[in-house]
């Protein structure tokens, strides 16, 4: 194993710049084995030494999974020269793994996003063979009844005349703000929105509930994250 100067490490690690670990080493937040870190030019073992910021533990594992609740107005991407991105949401110590989405949501939608950096997982996930179900919960505009719930069945229409495969539709509460789950088994750019369009109808809130085993943890507040456990991770791959 190498040996490596601190400040190096914790920039690799997404601390910030090396003037910043300087900053943070001087103001004491930085522990190494224990002990409060004095120099920036520490060397230290990655994996054998133990490095606390703030507090927590630094981690040398190589994957990591979030599951996030992405609020409305957040990019689902790594970066954007304008907009919040989902990333932007979380810690340092999770970004040092450089999480990146699996899939998108909206920037109007809401709900389950999986954050991780294991992109073997991430490929089976999108692999549109894999027909991995996506659910959203949904209010719409415009009345939903059980013609459109078959319509969803037969596949829709859509704009650029490809048809979907079956999606199932439920009302949870009609009338002109229809409040409905929908399961869809492909992921066509705003296809939720895109299939009640084609029946007239408008999406005024989109929230993804579940995607394939993983269901929304509803303890989570929109813009909030927890890892996934060990039990997910598994059922997931
Ligand atoms: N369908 C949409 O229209 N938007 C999303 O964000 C996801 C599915």
């Amino acid at each position: 194993k190498e040996r490596q100067r601190l400040d190096k490490l914790l920039t690799h690690m997404g601390f910030g710049t090396r003037k910043e670990i300087k900053k943070l080493i001087k103001e004491k937040r930085v522990q190494v084995n224990g002990e409060l870190a004095r120099e920036p030019g520490l060397h230290v073992i990655p994996g054998r030494d133990h490095i606390d910021v703030d507090g927590e533990p630094l981690e040398y594992r190589q994957y990591i999974y979030l599951m996030l609740n992405k609020p409305q107005g957040v990019l689902s991407a790594t970066e954007d020269r304008l907009a919040k991105v989902v990333v932007d949401l979380l810690p340092p110590r999770y970004r040092a793994f450089h999480p990146f989405p699996v899939g998108r949501l909206d920037k109007d939608a809401e709900g389950l996003l999986l954050l991780t950096n294991d992109g073997k997982l991430a490929h089976q996930l999108l692999s549109p063979k894999k027909h991995v179900p996506k659910t959203y919960y949904a209010v719409v505009c415009g009345m939903v009844t059980e013609i459109d719930v078959e319509a969803f069945r037969q596949g829709i229409i859509l704009d650029d005349g490809y048809r979907t495969m079956p999606g199932e539709l439920k009302i949870l509460c009609p009338g002109p703000e229809a409040e409905v789950e929908l399961t869809i088994y492909e992921g066509k750019y705003h296809q939720v929105k895109r299939m009640f369009a084609a029946l007239g109808k408008k999406v005024t809130y989109l929230k993804r509930i579940a995607m394939g085993s993983l269901v929304l943890d509803e303890q989570l507040k929109p813009g909030e994250y927890r890892e996934l456990t060990a039990e997910e991770i598994g059922k997931l791959r």
